[in-house]
């Protein structure tokens, strides 16, 4: 067996511990849900690294509440694209409107009823 040729005194041994401290880890805020995560890292709770969804959190949810989130997501893609159809129909509505307008006014120019 391996053997310490002198004794070790409580002051070394006491200062080669004194190193042996933990530190406290230094934390950044979620841009996003404001909670302490680390720096450089992506938050573990709402899945964003620089405002980017990075990890998909939904999948450590059960299925049933999977199911519930892509539902609801699905649901609000349908209302901005129904948004995104109703102003175009409103755009091509104004447009023929003006359309009609302008041919209405050549017709009074060149007098043909
Ligand atoms: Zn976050």
């Amino acid at each position: 067996m391996p053997h310490p040729k002198k004794k070790l005194t409580k002051a070394a041994k006491n200062q080669r511990r004194s190193h042996h401290a933990l530190k406290a880890i230094n934390l950044a805020k979620c841009e996003n849900c404001g909670k302490p995560i680390k720096p450089h890292r992506a938050c573990l709770i709402c899945g964003q690294y620089k405002k980017r969804e990075v990890i998909d959190i939904t999948k450590k949810l059960p299925k049933k509440e999977q199911l519930k989130i892509a539902k609801k997501k699905t649901k609000e893609e349908n209302k901005g694209l129904k948004k995104v159809q109703k102003e175009a129909e409103k755009l091509k509505k104004t447009e023929s409107k003006k359309e009609d307008r302008k041919e209405g006014m050549k017709s009074v120019v060149r007098g043909d009823k």
